[in-house]
């Protein structure tokens, strides 16, 4: 199948979180099993340009009310089968950041630069001569393509691709007041509750929801929890009334990038059999924070600093277990009260607790293999990463039983046979204690903790598993009749 994949960040060339990796992995697993890929994404100003980039000349006007705009495409051959298509225009894109300004405050034109971004992307295909089975969107920023390909290309060969939009976040909704609609030039007729209206605005994301064939969401356990009013936003309803179009395909995690036995950001490399290599990851991590060696354990953090991560309870929880001989390492970046925060635990306990405020891959690395624990006690997370790598690493990850969270740590006590990591429920700072507490317990069994690490380690979350995944739900859209009788991820019910 040929598949349009749009997406406004994608690793190697942008990141803000795990949108960006998903996007630089799915569409070359679906490379590797035959399809062909074209991936379109913004040519932000600080993407250095990769080898072997093609500028297409001349650029293409696409006309907006508020003024003609030049779409730059240049392409980039990344791996048979898998093309990038980047979209340039320096009036949107050649500035520092991709959704905010250093100072944190969204930039105020984001949605002319995303609906720009994705019809650029959708004619981009079509000056090609790129004609897809499949336009696959990502997240608000491209919720509008669904409805521009069923409006906007009526009569063209785009028009008879499948449109797929995946939910990674459905909190982020592309809210945007309603004289949008005339800015964009969007038809009135599809200003209503039935439509992207919500609440009186335009709803970039409830576009992609209404109008896409198919939608995913990133682990069966979170296409379950937006159908509830309690983690929908707003949009539940809708959701439950699509959710026979809704498919939760868990993530997978690029295990090339992530591999502690050729991870080259690390000072030693380990495998399950042969663990040593991670003692000295241990030694390097602490030195790097400045903080002194200890018999206790390594507790690890590299997050966004947001709300939804859980730092609310987490903080509280950690100023009572910083009590015991631990450490605690934080690489984190985003909101100024969480850094307060860890500050504030920093200053009461200076030997024990290291930080890091930025965006540091390298060290993102040596965290996930120096710690022992890998703490994220999300408020809600659609699939979540880091657990997945902390799994890979043999790091044994502390979370909330929430979303992917859930769906991809096994509790220690629950399951003797199977557990991988620690697991609690209830969204407070007693309940993040008494599972930092397990976790104390657990290292003070050496064997157990062996024997729990290694286990994580022989997971497989592998890509190839989940783009099997999509291959399928791609092919029920495509031909539906020989795909009628195959099983495809099914979101579960809500309750
Ligand atoms: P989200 O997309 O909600 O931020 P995920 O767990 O799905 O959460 O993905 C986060 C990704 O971003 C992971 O690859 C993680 O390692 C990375 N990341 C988050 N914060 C940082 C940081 N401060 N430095 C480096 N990488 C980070």
């Amino acid at each position: 199948m040929k598949i349009l994949f749009l997406s406004s960040e994608v690793v190697p060339y942008s990141k803000t979180g795990g949108l960006a990796d998903v996007a630089g992995a799915l569409p070359a697993a679906l490379a590797e099993i035959g399809h062909e890929l074209l991936v379109a994404t913004p040519r932000y100003g600080h993407i250095q340009p990769p080898d072997g980039l093609e500028a297409l000349d001349p650029p293409l006007t696409l006309r907006f009310p508020f003024g003609p705009q030049a779409a730059h495409y240049a392409l980039h051959g990344r791996a048979p089968n898998l093309r990038v298509l980047f979209i340039g225009n320096d009036a949107f894109f050649a500035r520092p950041g991709i959704y905010n300004d250093p100072s944190g405050s969204d930039f105020p034109d984001n949605h002319r630069r995303f609906a720009f971004f994705t019809l650029a992307a959708l004619s981009g295909a079509q000056h090609l001569g790129f004609v897809p089975d499949i336009v696959h969107f990502n997240d608000w920023q491209t919720g509008l393509g669904p409805l521009a390909l069923r409006r906007g290309y009526a009569g063209t060969a785009l028009a008879r691709a499948k449109s797929v939009f995946t939910i990674h976040n459905l909190a982020y909704q592309g809210l945007f007041p309603k004289r949008v609609m005339e800015d964009l030039g969007l038809p009135w007729d599809v200003f209503t509750p039935e439509g992207l209206e919500f609440y009186d605005h335009v709803n970039f994301l409830k576009a992609g929801l209404v109008w896409a064939d198919a939608l995913t969401t990133v682990s069966p356990r979170y296409a379950q929890e937006i159908q509830t009013p309690e983690a929908g936003y707003g949009l539940d309803g809708l959701l439950r009334r699509r959710t026979g179009d809704l498919h939760g395909i868990l993530n997978g995690i690029d295990a090339r990038e992530w591999n502690p036995a050729e991870d080259p950001y690390l000072p030693a490399r380990y495998d399950q059999d042969a663990l040593d290599g991670k003692a000295t990851c241990r030694r390097e991590l602490l030195s790097r924070f400045g903080l002194t060696t200890t018999d206790g354990p390594v507790f690890g953090i590299v997050s966004r600093l947001a709300g939804q991560k859980g730092f609310d309870i987490l903080i509280p929880a950690l100023e009572h277990a910083l009590g015991e001989d631990i450490r605690l390492v934080v690489l984190g970046s985003g909101e100024a009260r969480y850094e307060a925060g860890f500050r504030a635990l920093q200053q009461h306990h200076p030997d024990k607790v290291g930080l890091r405020f930025g965006f540091d891959v390298a060290l993102s690395h040596l965290v996930e293999a120096g710690a022992d624990f890998f703490l994220m006690p999300s408020l809600y997370e659609p699939c979540g990463l880091n657990q997945l790598y902390s799994l890979r690493y043999g790091t044994v990850p502390v979370v909330r039983a929430v979303g992917g969270l859930d769906d991809t740590v096994v509790d220690v006590d629950a399951d003797l046979a199977h557990g991988t990591g620690i697991k609690f429920g209830p969204y407070d700072a007693g309940a993040a204690a008494h599972a930092i507490g397990r976790a104390l317990e657990l290292w003070r069994d050496p064997p157990r903790l062996r024997a729990v690490r290694r286990r994580g380690m022989h997971q497989d979350f592998s890509w190839t598993r989940s783009a099997r995944a999509y291959e399928a739900l791609y092919r029920s859209l495509v031909r539906p009749e020989s795909a009628a009788g195959q099983q495809l991820p099914a979101a579960r019910k809500a309750q």
